[in-house]
């Protein structure tokens, strides 16, 4: 049921894997927590994963204090969000590059606050990029060389499949384009897991050799164990990279979950801090409602995921945006639609909203008194175009008349939709009006 949800959630950044592979495999892992960087090391770190020591800093007394418990030669100071290409990244403040190398401690807390409360702006973000909260601050290594590896659940193997590359780092996608035989793909049976060979195969097709061979297998055998044991969905080491005294170890980590898995991964998924969740959404999973923030401005409520996609797309054929996705679920109660009336009169993009509901096993009159109901409370100002079909549709009509609301009733599923797309145009005309000559008095 949530699929929908995956599908449009995941059009906002996925870098290498989402490009590498076949689309529909993608999409179809990838609805999913994601964890930051520091988060995602914790974690490895305690299942014997090879990451560099860190410290992660909120502010700039933070970071002062940071290198207190970090006495290295060279430091690395990382931006965390979700999104990856940071090293390349830059910053609304004009600072550039979301990756920092120094040797000066000195240094480190100025470059920290470069980075706080701005937003970072990389090849993986949407609009003008993503305000950093946190900054990691590490212990630099000396990289020998650069691979790429990354485990995902694929649905055309039906299990987890290994991709590696030996030329990792910043500009995979570009390698990706230029030499795509470059990219390796290894399925691994989930039900014998990993096999030494098989990891041993994996680390030579990556490239390395002599000490750090063996080394390399280890890690790639614990990263698989480690993606079986969390529920992840995706595993992205880049670079997984080599030093020149022989060690193996992840510099970068992109950890994504399996949320059908949060009932028993609890303490992974309390590390969820929504920092880049959008608030919509954050107040419609307190409400239960299954809801996905857009940019237009139609606000839908509809039952059922395959009609709320439905909806979007029939509102878009007639030439208007939607402003979300929000699907109530098959037993649509009147507190639902009242919830729904919440969430989307809270939304300043929405300038109309249009009610898709199909009464199968929901009473149209239950949501038709919810909807008179909502109305009345919240004081509804906005255009309201209201489709009801199905069980007990008669009666709904008539609460809907016999209300002094104004509400558009559409006959069918299109004409509700040309009412709402010419209702939002009206409304942000007349909005537009009003402030010109508001703004000429
Ligand atoms: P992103 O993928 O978001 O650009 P990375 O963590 O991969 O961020 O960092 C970008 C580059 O910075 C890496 O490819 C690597 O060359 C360098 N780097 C990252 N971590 C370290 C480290 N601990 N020591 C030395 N260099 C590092
Ligand atoms: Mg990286």
């Amino acid at each position: 049921m949530a699929a929908p949800m995956k599908m449009i959630r995941t059009s906002v950044r996925h870098g290498l894997l989402q490009r590498l592979w076949n689309k529909a495999s993608v999409l179809g892992t990838a609805r999913c927590l994601h964890l930051q960087e520091y988060q995602s090391k914790k974690l490895m770190q305690e299942n014997g994963i090879s990451v560099q020591k860190f410290v992660v800093a909120s502010n700039f007394e933070e970071a002062e204090h940071a290198t207190d418990h970090l006495d290295v030669k060279e430091y690395v100071i990382k931006a965390q969000i979700l999104a990856g290409g940071r090293g390349k990244g830059v910053f609304s403040n004009g600072f550039q590059g979301g990756v920092h190398l120094t040797k000066d401690k000195k240094q480190v807390p100025f470059i920290v606050e470069n980075m706080l409360g701005s937003k970072l702006k990389t090849k993986q973000t949407v609009g003008d990029g993503v305000l950093v909260q946190k900054v990691m601050v590490a212990e630099a290594l000396d990289i020998g060389r650069e691979a790429y590896f990354a485990i995902l659940m694929d649905r055309t193997y039906m299990g987890p499949v290994m991709i590696g590359s030996r030329h990792g780092g910043v500009d995979i996608e570009e390698t990706a384009d230029t030499d795509p035989d470059s990219i390796v793909k290894e399925p691994v049976d989930i039900l014998t897991g990993i096999k030494d060979e098989q990891a041993l195969s994996m680390a030579q097709r990556l490239g390395f050799e002599g000490v750090h061979l063996q080394e390399a297998a280890d890690q790639i055998k614990g990263l698989y164990n480690l993606f079986i044991k969390v529920d992840a969905s995706q595993v992205e080491i880049n670079p997984f990279g080599e030093t020149p005294d022989g060690r193996v170890v992840c510099f970068d980590a992109k950890v994504n979950f399996d949320d059908n898995a949060a009932y028993r991964q609890k303490e992974i998924f309390a590390m969820d801090d929504m920092s880049e969740t959008d608030p919509r959404e954050v107040e419609a999973t307190r409400l239960n409602l299954n809801y996905i923030g857009l940019e237009g401005s139609i606000g839908c409520l509809v039952n059922g995921a395959g009609l709320a996609m439905a909806t979007m797309d029939i509102i878009k054929l007639h030439g208007g945006e939607p402003a979300n996705f929000l699907d109530v679920g098959g037993g649509v109660s009147e507190q639902q639609v009242y919830d729904a009336f919440h969430l989307l009169t809270g939304d300043a993009h929405v300038k109309t909203i249009l009610v898709n509901v199909f009464g199968g096993i929901v009473d149209c009159a239950t949501v038709a008194k919810g909807i008179v109901e909502a109305c009345k409370i919240i004081d509804l100002k906005l255009p309201l175009v209201v489709r009801l079909e199905g069980r007990n549709v008669e009666a709904a009509r008539k609460i809907m008349e016999e209300s002094d609301i104004d509400i558009h009733v559409a006959d069918g599923f299109d004409h509700a939709a040309q009412l709402a797309v010419q209702h939002a145009k009206a409304y942000i005309e007349a909005s537009a009006k009003k402030t010109k000559s508001d703004d000429f008095l």
